[in-house]
């Protein structure tokens, strides 16, 4: 039984554990859910709730209906591409090194601009956690919790990654937000000067072993 019990955990069949929260660190119920949020105590990953502010889907009129939005798709993607870094490069700088790093493109309230800082280490994304709840960004109060979300392959949408998905923006699935082409490559450069950087340490190394050996 208790096997059975932890080959179903977070899974749809799992009548106890909400699989929504196990698989995409959010759910559309919050904290009404029917079913458990077990909330990790350790995890590499770090969810920053509705941090990313889409200035296209930010302009709305007072009544709450959508203006015509005037931020065209270029200034958009730069817009966007400036927060990733930023937020990138200074939660690397200050927390430790970062394995990946993900923004939804959603519009349900539990996942609209949601950002997943995945740390190589567990200690640096409990620093994160800590630290960040005292900051604010753009405004507004940073609310930062550690995910149990680790395997994004199983928490984005496959219809959306085919351009499928017919449930749009309300897709309780993460459709993520991509960086642009030269940010990416950005990103390729400084990994790849870590490999440089490893390679060269291991031959280093090599030359260094014979002599420990006489
Ligand atoms: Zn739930
Ligand atoms: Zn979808």
């Amino acid at each position: 039984m208790a096997e059975y019990l932890a080959s179903i955990f977070g899974t749809e069949k799992d009548k106890v554990n909400c699989s929504f929260y196990f698989k995409i660190g959010a759910c559309r119920h919050g904290d009404r859910c029917s079913r458990i949020h077990n909330k990790p105590t350790f995890s590499q990953t770090v969810l920053l709730q509705n941090l990313y502010v889409n200035p296209q889907n930010s302009a709305k009129s007072a009544d709450g209906s959508h203006l015509v939005s005037n931020v065209t798709d270029e200034e958009m993607q730069e817009h966007y591409d400036n927060f990733f870094e930023d937020v990138f490069v200074e939660c690397e700088d200050k927390y430790g090194e970062i394995e990946e790093m993900n923004v939804c493109d959603n519009l349900g309230d539990h996942l609209v601009g949601n950002v997943y800082i995945k740390f190589r280490r567990e200690e640096h994304a409990e620093a994160a956690v800590n630290d960040l709840n005292n900051r604010w960004f753009g405004g507004r109060p940073v609310y930062a919790e550690l995910s149990p979300v680790t395997d994004f392959r199983e928490a984005c949408c496959r219809q959306y990654e085919m351009g499928e998905c017919t449930r749009s923006g309300f897709c309780n699935f993460m459709h993520l937000k991509p960086i642009s082409r030269e940010l990416r490559n950005i990103f390729i450069v400084v990994d790849h000067a870590d490999i440089v950087h490893v390679v060269a340490h291991v031959i280093m190394l090599e030359h260094v072993e014979p002599d420990h050996l006489s």
